[in-house]
C-alpha cells in the first residue's frame, strides 16, 4: 500500500455538512499516489489525544477511498525534541459554537451552523421528519442560495410574497407554503428525527418515555442511554442538541412560526 512520511506543521479544523469537526494536518509537501500532498485529515478528533500528536511530528499519510489522504500513523521514534503540543480548538470555525464530544468525534451541535444548513433542512423535509416531499433537493439548494432560508426555523416562516420576490412562480410558491402548513403539526418522535438526526426507533423510544419536548430538554444523557434502541451515542447527540442555547432558540422560533409538537399520551408504550 502507498504511504508517505512527512512532518506535521499545523493542525486546522474543518466542519463537515453533518457537523463533525474534523482536524486537518498541514504537512511538508510530499508525493503520494502521484500527487503532492500538503493537507491530510486525521481520522477523528480523538486520534490526536490517543496518539499524543505534536506539531513537528513525523506522520505517515495513506490514501483513502473517498476524500483525499489521511494521517494514518504518528512516528514518535522520529522526534527531534523540537515538537510542541497541539492546541485543539474548542469552537466551530464556521459558527463559533462550542464543540462537544460525541464518541470519537467533536461535533458542532448548532442547528444554526451555516455549514450544516442544507443537511439540516434535508432532514427536516425528509419522510421520517416533517415529510414535505414538495421541497426537493433543487428547491432546498435555491432557498439557501437566495438567502430566503438562513436557519432551519426559516422553513416554517416562508411566505408566498417573499418566495415570489426571490424568483419563484406564484403557483410554486403557493404549493411550498401549503406544504409547510400541512406539516406544522408533528409528533415528538418525528421532531426529534428531523432536528437531531437520530434514527426513528430511538426517537420513538425517547418520545414515549419523555412524552413532551419540554421533558426531553430536561432528560440527562445517562438515563436516555438506557432506553430501548437508544444507547450512549444517540443520548449524547440528543443531549448535546438540547443543551445548546442556539438550538433552544431555533426550537422556540419554530414554535412561534406555528410548529406544534403533539404530546404522547401517558400509558402508551
Ligand atoms: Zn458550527
Amino acid at each position: 500500500m502507498d504511504r508517505a512520511i512527512t512532518r506535521l506543521r499545523a493542525v486546522e479544523i474543518g466542519v463537515t455538512m453533518k457537523g463533525i469537526a474534523r482536524p486537518v494536518g498541514i504537512v511538508d509537501p510530499v508525493a503520494l499516489a502521484g500527487e503532492t500532498i500538503i493537507r491530510a485529515a486525521f481520522p477523528n478528533a480523538a486520534f490526536l489525544r490517543e496518539h499524543d500528536v505534536h506539531i513537528g511530528d513525523a506522520v505517515a499519510l495513506a490514501p483513502t477511498n473517498n476524500d483525499g489522504p489521511e494521517i494514518a500513523e504518528v512516528l514518535p521514534s522520529l522526534r527531534t525534541g523540537d515538537e510542541r503540543a497541539v492546541q485543539m480548538p474548542y469552537v466551530c470555525p464556521r459558527c463559533n459554537c462550542d464543540l462537544r464530544q460525541s464518541g470519537d468525534d467533536l461535533v458542532c451541535p448548532s442547528a444554526g451552523c451555516p455549514e450544516q444548513l442544507s443537511e439540516r433542512i434535508a432532514r427536516i423535509i425528509a419522510a421520517d421528519g416533517f415529510n414535505m416531499p414538495e421541497f426537493d433537493a433543487a428547491t432546498v439548494a435555491r432557498l439557501v442560495a437566495t438567502g430566503v432560508v438562513n436557519t432551519p426555523a426559516d422553513i416554517f416562516k416562508l411566505r408566498e410574497r417573499e418566495l415570489v420576490r426571490a424568483g419563484w412562480g406564484a403557483a410554486e410558491a403557493r404549493a411550498l407554503v401549503a406544504a409547510v402548513e400541512r406539516a406544522r403539526n408533528v409528533s415528538l418522535d418525528r421532531l426529534l428525527v428531523a432536528m437531531t438526526g437520530i434514527e426513528p426507533a430511538a426517537a420513538e423510544s425517547i418520545a414515549v418515555h419523555a412524552r413532551s419536548l419540554a421533558r426531553v430538554k430536561r432528560l440527562v444523557a445517562g438515563s436516555m442511554a438506557r432506553l430501548p434502541n437508544v444507547g450512549t451515542l444517540v443520548a449524547e447527540a440528543v443531549s448535546n442538541f438540547m443543551r445548546e442555547p442556539r438550538n433552544r432558540k431555533i426550537l422556540a422560533q419554530m414554535a412561534r412560526a406555528g410548529v406544534v409538537t403533539a404530546r404522547i399520551p401517558a400509558g402508551r408504550n
